[in-house]
């Protein structure tokens, strides 16, 4: 699954959409872990990143600069990703500026 994909490329992924049960429920885009135990079969966050018979997997190639419709970051992968391209102080350093939360975060 990760064999063709260049050093540095960051992927996204999110679970299938499956019309009924799950439907309406909040989806999380990850980005997949390109390294270490399970390379292209995991978030950063360590959801899995395989397809099952119930949650098929969607790949975002490259890494969109917004969720596609109806997703949401998966805010795990998104601390992990940023601590990994270096700019997680810059990340803390606007959140530490901004000073205040807005609303709930689900
Ligand atoms: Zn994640």
């Amino acid at each position: 699954m990760s064999s063709d994909v260049s050093p540095g490329r960051i992927r996204a992924y999110h679970s299938g959409y499956t019309p009924g049960r799950r439907a309406g429920q909040v989806q999380r885009l990850h980005i997949i872990r390109e390294d270490g135990k399970f390379p292209g079969r995991q978030g950063l966050c360590g959801q899995p990143a395989w397809t099952t018979t119930k949650a098929p997997v969607v790949i975002v190639d490259p890494m969109p600069a917004v969720p596609p419709e109806g997703l949401r970051w998966c805010p795990l992968c998104i601390g992990h990703l940023a601590d990994r391209c270096g700019r997680i102080e810059e990340v803390a350093a606007t959140l530490a500026a901004d000073g205040t939360v807005e609303g709930s975060v689900p």
